[in-house]
């Protein structure tokens, strides 16, 4: 086996899998990976790693099903071409698309699973050829409201602290994250902090495993988090626990806030969440009684249609009890995607350039003219979800997608599906076929992250170094690619390598100004790194806020877009497995985690199954106002009763086509934590 050859090189890069971003040593012989291990010096993992990590990536990067050649799609059927042929035709279609539609009838979906470099690349062909502000990433579908929220509370949209100050904290406030499932090293962490004392509150819908380490579970109804936290807040004012100093020193907004909480006695936060009473006020007593109390959530969070305002909610929390600014305190958002935090870093969203510097502010918009030598659109572009949308007038019909799979990860699938069917051509970068690719004109083929040079960004704002292991199984990096499309319609767009990319980003941000690939060999810098001599940054907000003062947001419950009936009578809730990894692109062509969990199933409640008459591993059909889905049913204590739950990783059982794309008006980001069921037997 090739387990016994002898690797002739080690190559140390970074976990494609998730946001915590473990750093792993691939050991190589002859261009092709031998094993795959966590890296004992890791800056974020210290020799540690999850099951995708350890197990999920090996056999990947190598698996049979790669793209290595571009495909073109005639008759129906996808042929093989050249790159030459390829790309002239995508540069071909794009401009005939331009010239006569105009360019906000182009998009470009950018990837999450990228690097920075490639990132930085999409946007620049978005913004400088297709001459259009409609670029994306899809921090859209996670992570969006953690970029609006945070940035209205402390003028800064990113995790306040780093993972490492997690073991330090005196009380831990985790909701909305199943941690041990979606961040597993993170969640070593926490239970580490357990360990050394410190107490563990967990606001969550199902029992989730932190559930056992915790002093209080607040069983909280899905989409109540705002009456939940305002509650608390309710307590902590009653019972004098605020901290007064930090409030009149370093915020504004307090007096409103203050109104608005006084509306929330625990009585009827319970009502509204479902949580006694009890819970709430001991869960207020603890958090605001620490000297160190960090907030830890995920994309329970944010894929609300209240979204933006959960996250305000956390940041109001945290600025009340003074809670934000020094070590092991402040706000972690757990980003689901390796580079999500990248690749929103680099302005692949439709509002912004690089550093998150405004496409409408004429200074910043001429500074980028002068560097691309180009004009630039000034109006922002749509998001992913609203491009998906076909808004009238707005119709996109030009599209590029690097690295992503909105036909298997966006909401309500029939409806995405109808969208790519009608687009005039459709461009899908990828290394294996996808539910997206499927609707594709031309597929071109990608570099995995084992076979490109750049950085990925963690969700502790630590920039790291990607570096290439093996020569692209497809022949050329993404970055390249990208260059030639851009080249090929008119515009001169030319790097040696990615670290010249990285330089001319540290030029035009100044947040990133003092970043250079040869600095980030020894565990990453993390931003801001606005000079060459700084060191990088622990703990945001330290002495002021980003944007001065911290602004409270005072804000109301909302109840989630869809509600319950006697037709569709359950909450349907999703999220992620420990063992799988989004669309399942990669993890399901791991023998392995495959082995370990090889196909879905609907959790529901024991009491539900009796009413239901459905017995644990029975085949159901579930089904939702947009569609249904076969799979099987898993009767279990961590969901309550009411209340379901779905992951979204398995092609043959497409979660999606049920959730709802109900929007969080600010965020744009659907609402995938809840929408309405019915269960049903299978019928003979
Ligand atoms: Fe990779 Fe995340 Fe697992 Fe670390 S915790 S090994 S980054 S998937």
């Amino acid at each position: 086996s090739e387990k016994w050859i002898r690797p002739d090189r080690t190559v140390v890069t970074i976990c494609p899998y998730c946001g915590v971003g473990c750093s792993l040593d691939l050991k190589i012989s002859e261009d092709r990976i031998l094993s795959v291990t966590p890296s004992r010096d890791g800056a974020v993992n210290r020799g540690q790693a999850c099951v995708k990590g350890h197990f999920g990536l090996e056999e990947i990067i190598h698996h049979p099903d790669r793209f290595t050649t571009p495909l073109i799609k005639r008759n129906g059927q996808f042929e093989p071409a050249s790159w030459d042929e390829a790309l002239d035709l995508v540069a071909r279609r794009f401009t005939e698309i331009q010239d006569r539609y105009g360019p906000d009838s182009l998009g470009a979906f950018s990837s999450s699973r990228c690097t920075n470099e490639e990132n930085y690349l999409v946007q620049k062909l978005a913004r400088a050829v297709f001459k259009t502000n409609n670029v994306d990433n899809c921090a859209r579908v996670c992570h969006a409201p953690s970029v609006t929220g945070l940035a209205a509370c402390f003028g800064s949209g990113a995790a306040t602290n780093s993972f490492d100050q997690i073991e330090d904290a005196d009380v831990l406030f985790i909701i909305g994250s199943n941690t041990t499932e979606a961040h597993p090293v993170v969640s070593l962490k926490i239970i580490k902090a357990a360990r050394n004392g410190a107490k563990i509150i967990v606001a969550d819908p199902r029992k989730i495993e932190l559930v056992d380490r915790a002093s209080v579970w607040l069983n909280q109804k899905p989409g109540t988090s705002i009456a939940l936290i305002n509650a608390m807040m309710n307590v902590i004012l009653k019972e004098g626990l605020e901290d007064r100093d930090f409030i009149d020193r370093r915020t504004m907004g307090f007096e409103n806030l203050q109104k608005t909480v006084e509306e929330y006695p625990p009585e009827r936060a319970s009502q509204i969440t479902g949580v006694a009473a009890e819970d709430i006020i001991e869960a207020a007593r603890l958090y605001a009684s620490a000297d160190k109390a960090m907030i830890i959530y995920g994309l329970g969070i944010t894929e609300h249609t209240t979204g933006t305002s959960n996250v305000m909610s956390l940041g109001n929390l945290a600025m009340l009890t003074g809670n934000v600014g020094r070590r092991s305190t402040g706000i972690m958002p757990l980003r689901g995607q390796n580079n999500v935090q990248g690749a929103c870093d680099m302005g692949a969203l439709p509002n912004v350039h690089v550093g998150y510097q405004p496409v409408t502010d004429a200074g910043i918009r001429s500074k980028f003219e002068e560097a691309w030598k180009v004009a630039l659109p000034s109006v922002p572009g749509q998001t992913s979800t609203q491009m998906i949308e076909r808004n009238p007038g707005k119709e996109i019909r030009g599209l590029y997608i690097l690295g992503e799979d909105p036909a298997h990860t966006e909401p309500d699938t029939n409806r995405v599906r109808s969208t790519l069917e009608s687009l005039d051509f459709l461009v899908v970068q990828e290394i294996f076929p996808t539910e997206t690719t499927r609707y594709a004109d031309v597929i071109l083929p990608a570099a995995s992250f084992a076979e490109c040079d750049g950085t990925f960004t963690n969700g502790e704002r630590r920039i790291q170094r990607v570096r290439k292991a093996i020569p692209a199984l497809c022949g050329q990096e993404n970055w390249l690619t990208i260059c030639q499309i851009a080249q090929r319609m008119g515009y001169p767009m030319s790097y040696g390598h990615p670290s010249e990319i990285m330089d001319e980003i540290a030029s035009l941000a100044p947040m990133f100004a003092g970043v250079k690939f040869d600095r980030l060999d020894d565990g990453g810098l993390q931003w801001p790194i606005p000079s060459l001599d700084h060191p990088g940054t622990e703990t945001l907000h330290a002495e002021s806020f980003s944007c001065g003062l911290g602004r409270f947001n005072a804000v109301q419950h909302k109840y989630p877009a869809e509600q319950t009936d006697t037709e569709y009578p359950l909450i349907l809730t999703t999220g992620r497995r420990r063992e799988h990894y989004n669309c399942g692109s990669m993890t399901r062509r791991s023998k392995g985690i495959m082995w370990v969990w090889p196909e879905e199933a609907i959790e529901i409640s024991p009491a539900d199954a009796r009413e239901l008459e459905i017995e644990d591993g029975e085949t159901v059909v579930v089904s939702s106002r947009r569609g249904s889905v076969k799979t099987k049913a898993r009767v279990t204590d961590k969901s309550s009763r009411g209340m379901a739950f779905m992951s979204f990783h398995y092609q043959d059982v497409l979660t999606n086509l049920l959730t709802n794309a109900a929007l969080d008006p600010q965020a744009k980001t659907p609402e995938y934590k809840a929408c309405a069921v019915k269960i049903e037997k299978l019928k003979a």
